[in-house]
C-alpha cells in the first residue's frame, strides 16, 4: 500500500529530480565551483591539450578559487582547437582523457565546416548525457508508460542518439524509425500508435505536408507530443504552433550540442530551455569582448560540462547566442533559463545602424502575421552603408495572390515597428520554398567579407 502512495506522488511530481531543479542559486553555484574545480585539475592532469592550453595563460588548477576567477581567467576553446588536438594523433591525439577502453561510444560532428570533431562518450557520461533529456521528457508529463517514435537514421549525429538513451532512462517503449521513407514512418505511426514524436521540427512539419499528401489525419492519431532538438525552432511561436497544429500536440525542444551534451531540456511552460545545471555551467559573453554579459542580456554561450569525461570541454564557444535568466521561473525551477532557446549563431549575427538582428526574432514577429507559415528563408547582402535583409517568406494557402501586396505591406510595418531596421518581406507561393528533411536551411549570408 505505502508503495503505490510512494509511486503516484512521485508520478505526479512535476520535476524529475526536485532537489537539483529547484536549488537556491548559493548553492547551484557552490556545485558548479566544485565540479568546475575538479574537472580542471582532471583536464590538466589527464589531457595534453589543456595543459598546455593553461601553461600558456600562467594558470594552474589551483588558481580558480571562485566562479568569477574561472569566468575571468580560464581561456576559452573553440572547435578547432579540439579537432586540431585530435588531429595531432588521430582520432584522439591530445584531446583525450581516457583510454579508448572505456568509450562505450564514437561519434562526430557533420563536418560541415572542415574535418569533423570526433565525439567519443564513456558509459557514464551517456548516462548522464540521457538523463538530460529524461528531466525534459518528465517535465511536460512524459512517462514509463508513454512510447517513443524516433523518425531519425540512427547515422553519427549523437543528438537524437541521446534522446534514446533519455527514453532508456525513463523506461518508456522505443520504436526506431531507422532506415524508413517518411510515408513507412507514417503508417508504423498509425500502427503502433506512439505517443511522442522525437525528430527536428524541420521533420515534423515535412511529415506533416507528406501526411496532407496521404489523407492521413495527423491530430487524430496517437501522438501526443512533439520533442525536437538540432535546430532552433521548438521555441520560435510561429514554427511550434505550426508543428502543434499540424499534429494536435504539445511541441517541446532541448538545447543540445553534439560534443558536449543534451544541455538544456525545454521548459514545460515553453518559455525556453533551462540548462541542466547538475551537469553543466554557462558563462555568457559578448561574441567580440569575451566579457560576460549581464543577466537578461544576449550573448553566446560558453559552456563547460561536468559530464564529459571522455574528452573534456571546458568553457567551449557553443557560438549560440542565448539571453540569460537567473530569477526562479514560474515553472518552478531555479536553473538559468535561455529564455525563448537559442535566438541565433554568432556568425548569424546581422548588424544594421548599430542594432544587433538575430534571424529567429526576425521568425517569431513573422509568425505574428496571419497569412503567413513558418516556411521562410532570410537573405543579407552587403549594402552601401549597412547589410540589407531580405525575407521571403510563403503565404498560407488560403491567401488569394490578389492579397500578397498587402500582406507584404504588414509584414515589413511589424518588422520594421519592433526591430527599427527596415526589412523587405517578399511573399511566395505555397511549396515555393525549398523543403528539407532534417534540418532547413533558412539563412543565406551573401555578404561578402564572410
Ligand atoms: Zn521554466
Amino acid at each position: 500500500m505505502s508503495l503505490t502512495v510512494y509511486s503516484s506522488k512521485s508520478m505526479s511530481s512535476i520535476f524529475w529530480n526536485e532537489f537539483t531543479e529547484t536549488m537556491p542559486r548559493e548553492q547551484l553555484d557552490a556545485i558548479h565551483l566544485k565540479r568546475i574545480q575538479k574537472m580542471i585539475r582532471y583536464a590538466y592532469d589527464r589531457v595534453p591539450f589543456y595543459r598546455k592550453l593553461y601553461q600558456k595563460a600562467g594558470l594552474k588548477p589551483g588558481d580558480i578559487r571562485t566562479l568569477d576567477d574561472f569566468n575571468r581567467l580560464v581561456p576559452s576553446i573553440d572547435k578547432k582547437d579540439i579537432v586540431e588536438a585530435q588531429q595531432v594523433e588521430p582520432p584522439w591525439g591530445e584531446a583525450i582523457a581516457l583510454s579508448e577502453d572505456f568509450n562505450l561510444f564514437r561519434f562526430q560532428t557533420s563536418g560541415s565546416t572542415g574535418v569533423p570533431m570526433g565525439i567519443p562518450v564513456s558509459y557514464y557520461s551517456s548516462h548522464h548525457y540521457g538523463e538530460q533529456w529524461t528531466y525534459g521528457f518528465w517535465g511536460v508529463g512524459i512517462r514509463p508508460r508513454d512510447s517513443f517514435y524516433f523518425a531519425f537514421a540512427w547515422g553519427t549525429f549523437i543528438g537524437f542518439w541521446s534522446a534514446y538513451w533519455g527514453v532508456r532512462r525513463l523506461g518508456a517503449t522505443v520504436y526506431s524509425g531507422g532506415g524508413f521513407t517518411t510515408e513507412m514512418r507514417l503508417k508504423q505511426i498509425l500502427e503502433y500508435e506512439p505517443t511522442v514524436l522525437v525528430c527536428t521540427p524541420t521533420y515534423a512539419l515535412y511529415m506533416a505536408e507528406k501526411a496532407r499528401e496521404m489523407g492521413i489525419d495527423l491530430p487524430a492519431t496517437s501522438i501526443k507530443y512533439t520533442y525536437h532538438a538540432g535546430e532552433p525552432g521548438g521555441n520560435v511561436p510561429a514554427t511550434r504552433r505550426a508543428i502543434e497544429e499540424a499534429w494536435g500536440a504539445k511541441t517541446y525542444e532541448l538545447y543540445g550540442i553534439g560534443e558536449v551534451g543534451a544541455i538544456a531540456p525545454g521548459c514545460p511552460r515553453q518559455l525556453g530551455v533551462h540548462l541542466a545545471e547538475d551537469q553543466a555551467y554557462a558563462t555568457v559573453v559578448n561574441p567580440e569582448t569575451g566579457a560576460p554579459v549581464a543577466p537578461g542580456e544576449v550573448g553566446e554561450n560558453l559552456v563547460t560540462s561536468h559530464i564529459q569525461f571522455s574528452q573534456p570541454l571546458i568553457k567551449y564557444r557553443s557560438h549560440d547566442l542565448v539571453r540569460p535568466v537567473y530569477d526562479k521561473c514560474s515553472c518552478g525551477r531555479t536553473w538559468l533559463l535561455f529564455k525563448d532557446g537559442v535566438l541565433g549563431r554568432t556568425d548569424h549575427m546581422i548588424i544594421i545602424k548599430g542594432t544587433n538582428v538575430y534571424p529567429t526574432a526576425i521568425e517569431t514577429l513573422l509568425g505574428d502575421v496571419s497569412g503567413l507559415t513558418a516556411n521562410y528563408e532570410i537573405h543579407v547582402s552587403s549594402g552601401q552603408l549597412n547589410d540589407e535583409i531580405t525575407a521571403k517568406v510563403e503565404a498560407a494557402p488560403d491567401v488569394s495572390a490578389s492579397d500578397y501586396a498587402t500582406l507584404q505591406r504588414k509584414a515589413e510595418g511589424i518588422l520594421y515597428d519592433k526591430i527599427l531596421v527596415r526589412i523587405g518581406v517578399e511573399i511566395q507561393k505555397p511549396g515555393a520554398l525549398p523543403r528539407y528533411e532534417l534540418k532547413a536551411k533558412r539563412f543565406f549570408d551573401h555578404r561578402e567579407k564572410h
